[in-house]
């Protein structure tokens, strides 16, 4: 079996830049992110079983998701978060399983912001966690996105605390210096990664 390598980091941390210099060296990386999206795509089971359960409303006329209905449902309804992951969490788990199982690098990576937060890890053989002060997560994921400094700090507030995750997980990068310095460390864990992933 692949090794499989997990990958977190709270906002702005640097999850995607360090995911993307895995992927440069050829290692697969799966992203929960994006299979969170493709399970509630067109024509998807999961995208049925919501419609059942919320009604016929949450599709656009195209027969695709309406997020954003969806989105201020869950806000007003406090039930109904709780009914759409009973529907998506075991949907985008065995997706993501089938997807790393499909892998053909040396090893594999699954990124998710929340790798510990919805127990993903434990489909992973190792953790690496990207890690940066909550200034430098703000500062950067401002500069990113368009979204203020207050919606920052409510995405951090509602994601696992900074020393929580860093207790979880097996290997820490700590990424609060110039880009080629977060590259130089990932190296040295690819290197690692590698000679576990020997048969
Ligand atoms: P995440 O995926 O964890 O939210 P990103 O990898 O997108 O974070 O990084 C957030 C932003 O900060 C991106 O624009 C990225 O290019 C930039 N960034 C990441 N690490 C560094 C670094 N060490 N120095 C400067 N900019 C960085």
């Amino acid at each position: 079996m692949t090794f499989i390598l997990g990958l977190t980091g709270g906002i702005g941390s640097g999850k995607s830049a360090a995911s993307q210099w895995f992927e440069a060296q050829g290692i697969q990386v799966v992203d929960a992110d994006i299979v969170a999206r493709e399970i509630v795509e067109k024509g998807q089971p999961a995208l049925t079983q919501i419609k059942d359960t919320f009604g016929d409303w949450v599709l656009l006329e195209d027969g695709e998701l309406n997020r954003r209905a969806l989105r201020e449902h869950i806000f007003k309804e406090p039930n109904a978060r709780q009914q759409l992951e009973q529907i998506t969490h075991p949907a985008i788990r065995s997706a993501i399983i089938q997807q790393l199982a499909n892998a053909t690098s040396p090893y594999v990576i699954l990124v998710s912001p929340l790798l510990f937060e919805t127990s993903q890890h434990q489909l992973t053989h190792r953790t690496l966690l990207i890690d940066a002060s909550e200034d430098l997560q703000i500062l950067r994921a401002a500069q990113r996105d368009e979204q203020s400094i207050d919606q920052i700090q409510k995405i951090i507030a509602a994601q696992m605390p900074r020393i929580k995750k860093q207790e979880m997980a097996d290997d820490i990068v700590l990424n609060d210096g110039h880009i080629e310095h977060l590259y130089t460390q990932l190296e040295t864990l690819h290197q690692q990664y590698l000679d576990r992933s020997k048969p």
